[in-house]
């Protein structure tokens, strides 16, 4: 198989599972995933699988990016936060679907990774920071869009409150792997809506108090 079939094929695994918004799976076909996965992965670059990069942490599945993706209902004059950049791929794929990006990691080391590849690919609308993402990136605030790529044990207030009037957050909640769910906030005038999108297994939200200790 040849990396274009390779592409489609995971493209048509995607419609299969539910996937319908084209511009969406436009840019999952776009984004070359094999610039994010690490030298022994490669062979699994185009799978539907989670892989590890560095600093124990891991390039999500490609039907879990699809899923939240397609529940933030994204136009193209969005601002949107997204918490935990790790590889960079699904900021990517954000960068595709709207204004600009915001993004927030922990790890230098990822962040750095991420930044040389997203320079490599020219998305000139995503601004990447180090930092803790559980309190979002007040300076910027609000976004009209918030994605958190790592489970949180609860809905981060800190993060609702940085979203704007009929804004939308898409978070996994849990601290039990085995038992987390995807749960899409839309603030309200008068408090947030939540629905529940299912389950789903992400590595945790980790707050400054358990953090690395960050210096810059
Ligand atoms: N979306 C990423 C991708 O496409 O490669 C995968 C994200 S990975 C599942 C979760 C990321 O969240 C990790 O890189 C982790 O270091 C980061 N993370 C965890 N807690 C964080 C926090 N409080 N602030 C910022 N990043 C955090």
């Amino acid at each position: 198989m040849n990396a274009e079939e390779f592409r489609a094929r995971l493209v048509l695994e995607l419609r299969g599972e539910g996937i319908y918004d084209d511009r969406l799976l436009e840019a999952i076909e776009r984004v070359p995933r094999d610039m994010f996965v690490p030298r022994p992965f490669q062979h699994q670059a185009w799978d539907n699988v989670a892989l590890p990069i560095d600093c124990g942490q891991t390039i999500s599945q490609p039907a879990v990016v699809a899923r939240m993706t397609q529940a933030l209902e994204l136009d193209e004059r969005m601002k949107v936060l997204e918490i935990g950049t790790g590889s960079g791929y699904q900021t990517s794929i954000l960068s595709y679907l709207c204004r600009r990006v915001y993004t927030i990691e922990r790890h230098r080391e990822l962040l750095q990774q991420a930044e040389s590849r997203l320079e490599a690919l020219r998305r000139r609308n995503v601004t990447a920071r180090l930092g803790d993402g559980s309190k979002g990136w007040p300076e910027q605030a609000p976004f009209e869009r918030i994605l958190v790529t790592a489970a949180a044990i609860d809905i981060p207030p800190r993060l609702s409150a940085q979203l704007s009037v009929g804004g939308v957050m898409v978070v996994p909640i849990g601290d039990d792997p085995e038992n987390q769910r995807i749960v899409r906030v839309r603030r309200q005038e008068d408090g947030l809506d939540i629905d529940d999108l299912g389950p789903v297994k992400f590595v945790p939200l980790v707050s400054d108090r358990a953090a690395e200790p960050l210096s810059g």
